[in-house]
């Protein structure tokens, strides 16, 4: 029987990455053996289920690609079966009611256990756990079902097959198995997936950076990487291989080879994976997804052509890690004015001839009718020889003076799309440097 899985957020905060890893797994593996994943909203919490985190948490899993199967399934709406399955337990005197709330009576002797695919068979002796014998609150007394009711019901009602979700529930799952047994339902298989922790190897949280899909979306990481990353704490396809696209992720994953031991979360890491995806983006839509940043930035990209954006786009595309770097690395491409740091000051505009090579430079810059890095090389060569300096002793400092930078992109491609105006003003400036 192909597999039914399940990704069971509940709308009480964004979706955290660890969520999103779960939900991860659970869509791989459905994908992987061509079954179903379904998205079940546990909002039985009233006071803390929001809205707002809902529609947060579908976007981000769309966003992600994460396509579901089906309807969302939504807990609020099914009081009344949940209600009915009480009333039959307390029929079958396998729970009563104490004042207005329900509870289970749990087994008081022996031993609950059951198999995970991961940690193999789990097991909880009520001797050594004498909360597990207590008897479980499934109704509480302001009318809600609680979690661990529910959860078994749905994934009863809704075929669930397995059960995947984080390491933080295997101590819910023995009050959920006896559930299971009163109930007359077929337990499914359960896999505990191990947390993702900080780089100081406690749970992974606000400490330890972002925590939120979106603030990922916000600070300029492209979904593909996001997966790829997450794909990769806790799994491997068996290989050293890291980049790994989500149709080769779904050929490959294997939930039995998923690791028991937590993964560690590396922002550097993830944004690596990020840059190699945008290395790999065409210019047209890299642009596309850009624009919003520069925008954001006030750099009114409505005035600025579409053939020039892409060049510099192009410029850049080697060197950006996350899309919200961009406005920062093309800074000196949209501002008028450029302030120089001292230390580029110290170090390259010091040599007394940069004086009369800006001045020099400005007026073949000026000069020039054909204003594409070919011609702007050729000619800055030949300038360069006539005033006896080394490449060295004239682009770097011309860097400086043209972005107030010490590293920018290629530099005659970099003169050709500053344009000629911003060129030769910035050198004029740059010669009273020397005073
Ligand atoms: N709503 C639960 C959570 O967010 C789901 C746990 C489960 O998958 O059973 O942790």
């Amino acid at each position: 029987m192909a597999c039914r899985v399940r990704f069971a957020p509940s709308p009480t905060g964004y979706l955290h990455i660890g969520s999103a890893r779960t939900a991860l797994f659970n869509y791989l593996w459905a994908r992987h053996e061509g079954g179903k994943f379904f998205l079940r909203i546990e909002d039985t919490d009233k006071e803390r289920s929001k809205k707002e985190f809902l529609d947060e948490i579908v976007s981000s899993l769309k966003w992600l690609g994460m396509d579901w199967d089906g309807e969302l399934v939504f807990q609020s709406e099914r009081t009344a079966e949940y209600r009915a399955i009480a009333d039959r337990l307390m029929a079958e005197g396998k729970a009563y009611a104490e004042g207005q709330a329900v509870r289970f009576r749990m087994p008081k002797e022996g031993k609950v256990s059951f198999e995970d695919l991961l940690h193999g068979r789990i097991e909880f002796d009520l001797g050594q756990h004498p909360s597990l014998a207590e008897d479980l609150v499934i109704f509480k007394s302001d009318g809600s079902p609680t979690y661990n009711f529910a959860v078994v019901c749905d994934d009863a009602q809704m075929g669930i097959t397995h059960v995947i979700r984080g390491d933080d529930h295997i101590m819910n799952t023995p009050k959920q198995t006896p559930l299971y047994e009163a109930l007359g339902y077929q337990k499914p298989i359960f896999c505990h997936i191990p947390l993702i922790l900080g780089p100081d190897r406690s749970r992974m949280s606000k400490r330890h950076g972002a925590t939120s899909i979106r603030e990922y979306l916000e600070a300029g990481f492209l979904p593909e990487a996001i997966i790829n990353y997450l794909s990769l704490l806790g799994w491997s396809p068996g290989n050293n291989q890291e980049l790994i696209g989500k149709e080769e992720l779904i050929q490959k994953f294997d939930l039995k080879r998923v690791l028991t031991t937590g993964a560690v979360f590396s922002s550097e890491k993830l944004e690596w994976m990020n840059g190699q995806y945008v290395r790999k983006l065409t210019i047209p839509v890299l642009t596309d997804l850009l624009l919003p940043y520069l925008e954001k930035r006030g750099y009114g990209t409505a005035v600025i052509s579409r053939e020039w954006l892409e060049r510099l786009v192009m410029l850049f595309q080697e060197r950006i890690f996350r899309l919200a770097q961009f406005p920062d690395l093309a800074q000196f491409f949209f501002d008028e004015e450029i302030e120089y740091s001292e230390e580029a000051v110290s170090e390259f505009l010091k040599d007394p001839r940069l004086q009369n090579a800006f001045v020099k430079y400005a007026a073949l810059l000026e000069s020039l009718e054909v204003f594409d890095t070919k011609t702007i090389e050729e000619k800055s060569r030949s300038l360069m020889k006539d005033l006896g300096l080394t490449g060295k002793e004239f682009i770097h400092p011309s860097r400086v003076a043209l972005t107030g930078r010490t590293v920018s992109p290629g530099f005659f491609d970099t003169v050709s799309l500053l344009g000629k105006k911003k060129a030769v003003r910035r050198l004029q400036k740059a010669a009273k440097v020397f005073g």
